[in-house]
């Protein structure tokens, strides 16, 4: 690799991948794209999500609500039309995988079904500093249930002077916790460090110390390698706007392991999109759970925010993960290698905190006596990375539509800024 224009143009014409960025729509900043690394907190727009939303929209108009029925895509099942290509996207079947809601809600909804606290068992296991909402989530039902904070979360941090969590010692924590423990439940991608925790082992060593084991998949979904069903995993949910590019405050993800689902007698909490489809409409008054995670589904399904992400997942089908993954391990090297490159010409002032083996495609950088004055002229300069307090810069390359060429920009723009 070499920290030059000429190489990173050599690479986007290799790239096979290279004529997806064709189809996203780019912020503009003085007169040309800016160079956006926030696909994990908010993907771009799919070109195509206009017309997806306006088939919905005209269909509205033509049909009112026969659209459920009689629009081109009827929208009475408009979920299903989701489901296949997101279970690939997790590593799930089908009958696994339903779209609804928002990630904190499906947290809480599927806590509902999978964190069932007993006298003796009660204790939930995450990462440390894990995502606020999920911090909320946790401590709430903890609370709900009648227990201690301080005595029922166990939180694995990194340790003194580290950024990384080491799984040795979350899975020594389940060792220990092993006769109280009722869940795990972790960010499989730490959105924080961009840490990728090895999902299977953990999985593993839950379900042998008892528990039930859960991921966040925030910053998982449309990034890296998932095997959900083979993984053994219980149950899973994820938004869809970040990697996923279904625009802000979509209809996020959810998954229930296939083993879960003939169990009707789960405790849940139950809305009329969760019954037997074939006798929902007939009104009755018992609720007749479906044998799929779209069991789980509360309410119909918000149409426009389903087209938006639709649109996106029809791009993923055709590009596939495998695919994905690969750019994305070269662009995750090429940007650690070009920012080693300039810290190494400027008193070794960035870190990189993110491991080299287990991560996606976000590179978190930690910028020493410089922080957020560095982020915001970042900013000034056409490029949009993100800042996470204390101290951290996360960029993150997403194959689907950025450019090598857009790494050495990067890497032009923050040399000049130090
Ligand atoms: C982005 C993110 C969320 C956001 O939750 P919403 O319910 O979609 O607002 C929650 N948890 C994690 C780990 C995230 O990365």
């Amino acid at each position: 690799m070499k920290n030059t224009l000429e190489f990173a143009k050599q690479a986007d014409n290799n790239d096979k991948l290279k004529s997806y960025r064709q189809k996203f729509l780019f912020p503009q900043h003085a007169g040309r794209e800016v160079v956006y690394f926030t696909g994990n907190s908010l993907g771009l727009q799919p070109k195509t999500t206009q017309q997806y939303i306006q088939q919905e929209l005209d269909d509205w108009a033509k049909h009112g609500v026969e659209g459920h029925f009689h629009a081109k895509n009827a929208w009475l099942p408009y979920h299903e039309f989701l489901t296949e290509k997101m279970a690939k996207i997790v590593g799930a079947l089908p009958e696994e995988t339903v779209m609804m809601n928002q990630l904190t809600v499906n947290l809480h909804l599927l806590m509902v079904s999978f964190y069932r606290p007993t006298k003796q068992r009660y204790k939930i296991l995450c990462e440390a500093k894990a995502f606020p909402s999920d911090q909320y989530a946790l401590q709430s039902q903890i609370k709900f249930h009648g227990f201690e904070i301080e005595d029922a979360l166990i939180e694995v941090a990194p340790r003194e002077g580290e950024y990384i969590i080491r799984e040795e010692d979350i899975f020594s924590a389940i060792e220990k916790n092993k006769d109280s423990l009722a869940l795990v439940m972790i960010g499989g991608v730490n959105y924080f460090s961009g840490q990728v925790f090895d999902m299977k082992a953990i999985t593993e060593a839950g379900h042998k110390a008892g528990a039930i084991v859960g991921f966040d998949l925030a910053h998982g979904a449309g990034n890296i390698n998932l095997e959900l069903h083979n993984w053994n995993v219980d149950f899973a949910a994820w938004c869809s706007y970040k990697y996923l590019n279904a625009g802000p405050g979509s209809v996020a993800g959810a998954f229930v392991h296939q083993k879960h689902l003939s169990n009707t007698d789960l405790p849940m909490f139950a809305g009329w999109w969760g019954h037997d489809k074939q006798t929902r409409f007939l009104m009755g008054s018992t609720f007749v759970p479906m044998k799929t995670a779209e069991r789980w589904q509360l309410s119909n399904a918000p149409i426009f925010s389903m087209a938006a992400c639709r649109a996106s997942l029809d791009i993923f089908d055709e590009v596939g993960m495998n695919a994905l993954i690969e750019k994305s391990k070269q662009m995750s090297a090429y940007l650690e290698f070009v920012v080693e490159d300039i810290s190494k010409q400027k008193n070794n002032c960035l870190q990189i905190i993110t491991p080299k083996q287990n991560r996606g495609c976000q590179i978190s950088i930690v910028a020493h006596g410089h922080g957020k004055p560095l982020f915001n002229k970042l900013m000034e300069n056409g490029v949009i990375p993100d800042w996470r307090e204390p101290n951290v810069i996360r960029c993150a390359p997403v194959p689907l539509y950025n450019s090598f060429e857009d790494i050495y920009r990067f890497g032009e723009i923050l040399k000049g800024l130090l």
